[in-house]
C-alpha cells in the first residue's frame, strides 16, 4: 500500500474487501487484526476526557460504545455490502431487535414475512406489540399480500429470502419499489445468502441485518449479528445498541473477522454441493419432492438466478411417508449432525415440524408448507459424495 490518499480498497472486488476492508494497523505493525480485550481506554488528560466524552473528539470512551476490533468488523461487513455503514450485535436477533427499537414507535405497524426465523416472529408478536407496534404476517412470495397488507401507519416491511425451509424467493427489487412507493422501510434479513451471494441493498432496500451466527461465522463458533445501511440509520440504531447494551464483543468481533475472508470460498462451496446434493436428492425413490431454488422446477428459480450470485447451502426435501419416516431417515445419518443450526462448515439436518416450527399449530404448519414428512439440510463442507451416502443410509430404512 501506499501513502496515496485515494482509498486503496474503493471499487475494490468482494474477494478484497473481505481480506482487507478496516484494517487499522497500529504501531505494533501486526499483521493480523487484533483483538481489543479492554473494557474501557486511558485518555492524555482531563481535557481529552471532556471532549471524548462530549464528542468533540472523536476516539473510544467505553467498549460499549466503541471497539476498534469491533470496529473493523463493522467496516468489513459494511463494505461487503454496499452500504455507508454497519452496527455490530450481541446475535442476530439483537440485530434485528435494535433495528425495530431505533426504526419503529408506538403506533407503527409492520409487515413481515411468514416465513421468516421463527424467534423473529415471536419477537414481533410478542415483544414489540408490548410496546404498540402491530404486525401483519403475508406468505413471502406473494407479492400482492404485500401490497395489500400495507395500511398508512406501515412503517417497515421486513423479509427473509430464501426463506427456511422452503427456499421460498422474495422479490427484493419489487418490494422495495413497494416500500419506496408507500413511506416505508425495507429491511432485509440477508443470513441465508450474505453478500457473498447477494446484496439487498443494491436492489433498493434500505437496511440488511445479520445473523452472523450463521455463514458469516461460518465454523460455528460464536453468536453475533449486524445491522447494515445508511449512516442516518446506523446513527440511531448505534444510539439505542450504546444505551441498551447489546453489542458485540472484541473476540466474537475477531471470529468474525477470520470467517469474512473466506466467505465467498465457502459460500461458493457449499451452493455447490446443496446443488449436487439436491439434484440427487430428485432422483432417488424414497423423495417424494425436494424444495431449493436451484433447482428449474422450484418457484422461485427465475428469481433466484437474477438478484442471487448462487443458489446456498440450505434444501429440504420431504420422504415418501410422514413423521416416522422422516425421523426414521434424520436418525440414520451418521455424519450429519443433528442440530437446528446452520452456516456450519458441518453438514446439519434436522425435523423442521417437530424443532424449529414446532410451535407452530398443525393448521400454521400446514399454510405454511412445513409437511411432517419434510427434512432440513444445512449442506456444510465435507465431500458431497460421503453426504449422499448418509442420506441413503436412511433411505435403506424406508424399505
Ligand atoms: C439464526 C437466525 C437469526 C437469529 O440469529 P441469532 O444469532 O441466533 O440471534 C435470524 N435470522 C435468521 C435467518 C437466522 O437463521
Amino acid at each position: 500500500m501506499n501513502d496515496d490518499d485515494n482509498d486503496p480498497l474503493s471499487g475494490a472486488h468482494l474477494d478484497t474487501l473481505a481480506v482487507r476492508a478496516g484494517i487499522e494497523r497500529t504501531a505494533q505493525g501486526e499483521h493480523a487484526e487484533p483483538i481489543f480485550a479492554t473494557s474501557s481506554y486511558v485518555f492524555d488528560n482531563s481535557a481529552q476526557a471532556a471532549a471524548r466524552f462530549s464528542g468533540d473528539e472523536p476516539g473510544n470512551v467505553y467498549s460499549r460504545y466503541t471497539n476498534p476490533t469491533v470496529r473493523t468488523f463493522e467496516q468489513r461487513i459494511a463494505a461487503l455490502e454496499g452500504a455507508e455503514a454497519a452496527v455490530a450485535t450481541a446475535s442476530g436477533m439483537a440485530a434485528i431487535l435494535s433495528t425495530c427499537m431505533a426504526l419503529l414507535k408506538s403506533g407503527d405497524h409492520v409487515v413481515c414475512s411468514r416465513d421468516v426465523f421463527g424467534t423473529t416472529t415471536n419477537l414481533f408478536g410478542k415483544f414489540l406489540a408490548k410496546f404498540g407496534v402491530t404486525v401483519s404476517f403475508v406468505p413471502v412470495r406473494d407479492q400482492e399480500a404485500w401490497g395489500g397488507a400495507i395500511r398508512p401507519d406501515t412503517a417497515m416491511l421486513f423479509t427473509e429470502t430464501p426463506s427456511n425451509p422452503l427456499c421460498e424467493v422474495a422479490d427484493l427489487a419489487a418490494m422495495a419499489a413497494l416500500a419506496r412507493d408507500n413511506d416505508c422501510l425495507l429491511v432485509v434479513d440477508n443470513c441465508f445468502c450474505t453478500p457473498a451471494l447477494q446484496t439487498p441493498l443494491a436492489l433498493g432496500a434500505d437496511i440488511v441485518v445479520h445473523s452472523a451466527t450463521k455463514y458469516l461465522d461460518g465454523q460455528g463458533r460464536c453468536v453475533g449479528g449486524a445491522v447494515v445501511g445508511a449512516e442516518s440509520h446506523m446513527e440511531e440504531v448505534l444510539t439505542f445498541l450504546r444505551t441498551c447494551g447489546p453489542t458485540m464483543s472484541a473476540f466474537n468481533a475477531w471470529v468474525f473477522l477470520k470467517g469474512l475472508e473466506t466467505l465467498r470460498l465457502r459460500m461458493e462451496a457449499h451452493s455447490r454441493s446443496a446443488l449436487a446434493l439436491a439434484s440427487w436428492l430428485c432422483e432417488q425413490p424414497a423423495v417424494e419432492k425436494v424444495h431449493y431454488a436451484g433447482l428449474e422446477d422450484h418457484p422461485g428459480h427465475a428469481l433466484a438466478r437474477a438478484q442471487q450470485r448462487a443458489f446456498g447451502g440450505v434444501l429440504s426435501f420431504q420422504v415418501r411417508g410422514g413423521r416416522e419416516e422422516a425421523w426414521k431417515c434424520i436418525d440414520a445419518t451418521r455424519i450429519m449432525s443433528l442440530t437446528a443450526n446452520l452456516g456450519d462448515a458441518k453438514t446439519t439436518i434436522v425435523h423442521p415440524a417437530t424443532t424449529t416450527h414446532g410451535r407452530l399449530t398443525e393448521q400454521e404448519r400446514a399454510a405454511a408448507g412445513i409437511a411432517d414428512n419434510l427434512v432440513r439440510v444445512a449442506v456444510g463442507l465435507e465431500h458431497v459424495d460421503d453426504l449422499k451416502a448418509d442420506l441413503q443410509r436412511g433411505f435403506d430404512t424406508l424399505g
